[in-house]
């Protein structure tokens, strides 16, 4: 008899309950990895669900995996083909008596952990699943799931009142996998019909998948860079890497846990210094936590066009616009190198992802569950939960709506690129403009164009929207919509 581990989200040793769990039992252990196709289709507008940095960042996790299970005694065995399908068949032919994973929630994943729950069922075999993904555990949380407050700041406040974060749990003693069973081969990146643009050099981060790689991006950033003291400072900037954490994607794909980043910065707390930003960076952590259990207590309401809170919105969708949006054309420059950012690289900061997100439904009104499922394609870090929680929250249809709010482009640009520096990093035709005069280039006389290289119309293109008019309309089509609601 063996028992079974399901990776799924998870590509860690460390901190990995079901894991632990499972090696308790002491009998052969089988850890499988599932390259679901259905993973590597496509979205529902018709993006690669899976893009080339994604596919990339997934493979060199599993092969980091793999070799620490092998280090360990144990293998990784890697099976194409749906999970609810590849598992019974192993279940079988190695006699496996109970299989261990992690709990998704998700709707696709709760979909797949249903369909292999139900298969294991009639083979007689238990799925046992466990939460694990959170800062905080369920189970000290002052509220059940279907009581998670709505708001992220009443939601906070009882956290941090009431709960306590548990310690990470040590990598246990792992089992070998039964003799014979062949783990297979890790297909390259070309067999999941990706192919990997060329490396852009403008990008200033290089991720590299796998628990190794997160533990080195923690160590540099923390101890090496001694950057955590500025964090809360830095963390709205979008040219340097070093201004946040950047630890997004190991965390998404679990190659690290959020308690052992959360155990990490009590470390440095001790040993360095505890201040506004290192207590930042858990905050951050907790509108991570906040945006999974409001999935899971929301389900399928997240992915709605009228959002969490039902506004029936009437979203347009405006390919040709559409596109300009995706490729950095829109004439705005803090939209465009944004777009172009992610398109080159697979990341986008933070206040990228805000201003991006207020001006294709604010400005173009354009359906947000495309540019959701745009992001879901394109970033490195993609999350479910974090995805669609952010875009509800940002285009005003999430749990919080207030109105009709909107980014100010320009002033953005002005406030967090003073210098237009990464405007310039990410848009090379726009180089020559000096000073403060970067950020609304549409303002340029014909002469200024010509004296700064730029033709607009030509070498950049001009605006796609009016803001203030487009503006206008999208409000009056809010409102209109909250007044139907
Ligand atoms: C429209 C939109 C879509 C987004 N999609 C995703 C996504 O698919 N996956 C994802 O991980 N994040 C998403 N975010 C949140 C955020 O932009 C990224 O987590 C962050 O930019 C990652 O950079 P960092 O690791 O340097 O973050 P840091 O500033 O260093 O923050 C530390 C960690 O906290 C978490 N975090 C920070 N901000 C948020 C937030 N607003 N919501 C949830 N978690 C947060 C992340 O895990 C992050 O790594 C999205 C935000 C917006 C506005």
């Amino acid at each position: 008899m063996a028992n079974l581990l399901w990776f799924r989200s998870d590509l860690r040793l460390l901190d990995h309950l079901p894991l632990t769990k499972a090696c308790r039992q002491g009998s052969p252990l089988i850890p499988v990895y599932c390259l679901d196709p259905r993973h590597f289709a496509q979205t529902s507008f018709g993006f690669p669900k899976t893009g080339a940095f994604r596919g990339q960042f997934l493979l060199e996790s599993l092969a980091d995996l793999r070799q620490a299970l092998q280090t360990e005694g144990s293998d990784l065995v890697i099976r194409r083909g749906q999970p609810e399908q590849v598992i019974p068949a192993l279940a079988k032919k190695w006699e496996v008596s109970a299989v261990y994973a992690h709990e998704e929630v998700g709707t696709e994943e709760e979909t797949v952990t249903h369909a292999l729950r139900l298969a294991l069922e009639s083979l007689g075999v238990p799925l046992y699943t466990f939460w694990g993904h959170t800062l905080y555990h369920p189970q000290d949380l002052p509220f059940p799931i279907a009581k998670v407050p709505e708001l992220f700041t009443r939601f906070r406040k009882q956290v941090e009142a009431e709960s306590s974060i548990r310690d990470p749990l040590p990598i246990p003693n792992l089992p070998p996998l039964p003799q014979g069973l062949d783990p297979g081969p890790l297909p390259p990146l070309a067999e999941l019909g990706l192919s990997l643009p060329a490396r852009d050099p403008r990008a200033r981060l290089v991720y590299t998948g796998g628990s190794a790689a997160a533990q080195a991006r923690l160590h540099s950033y923390f101890w090496e860079q001694d950057r955590l003291r500025f964090y809360k400072e830095t963390r709205n900037g979008m040219l340097d890497p070093n201004d946040g954490s950047r630890l997004s994607a190991w965390l998404a794909l679990g190659c690290i846990s959020p308690r052992t980043v959360y155990a990490e910065v009590s470390r440095y707390e001790q040993e360095r210094v505890r201040n506004e930003s290192t207590y930042w960076l858990v905050f951050e952590l907790l509108w991570r936590d906040y945006f999974r259990l409001i999935l899971a207590k929301h389900g399928r309401k997240l992915f709605r066009p009228s959002g969490l809170q039902g506004i029936p919105i009437a979203w347009q969708q405006n390919w040709p616009q559409f596109r300009q949006w995706c490729r950095g054309e829109t004439g705005y420059p803090l939209v465009d190198s944004n777009m172009r950012e992610l398109a080159a690289t697979g990341f986008m900061s933070n206040r990228g992802r805000q201003n991006v997100a207020s001006f294709l439904t604010k400005n173009l009104g354009i359906d947000w569950r495309m540019g959701a499922e745009w992001f879901e394609s394109l970033l490195i870090d993609y999350d479910v939960a974090s995805n669609y929680g952010n875009w509800n929250y940002s285009v005003g249809v999430g749990n919080d709506a207030r109105g009709f709010r909107y980014f100010n482009i320009p002033k953005q640009s002005r406030d967090y690129d003073p210098k237009g520096e990464y405007l310039r990093h990410w848009l090379p035709e726009l180089a020559g403009i000096p000073g403060d005069k970067i950020h609304e280039p549409y303002r340029l006389t014909a002469s200024e164009q010509k004296q700064f290289g730029v033709h607009l119309g030509g070498t950049y293109p001009r605006p796609v929207v009016d803001l203030q008019k487009s503006l206008q309309i999208n409000q009056q089509i809010y409102e209109a919509a909250l007044a139907q609601g």
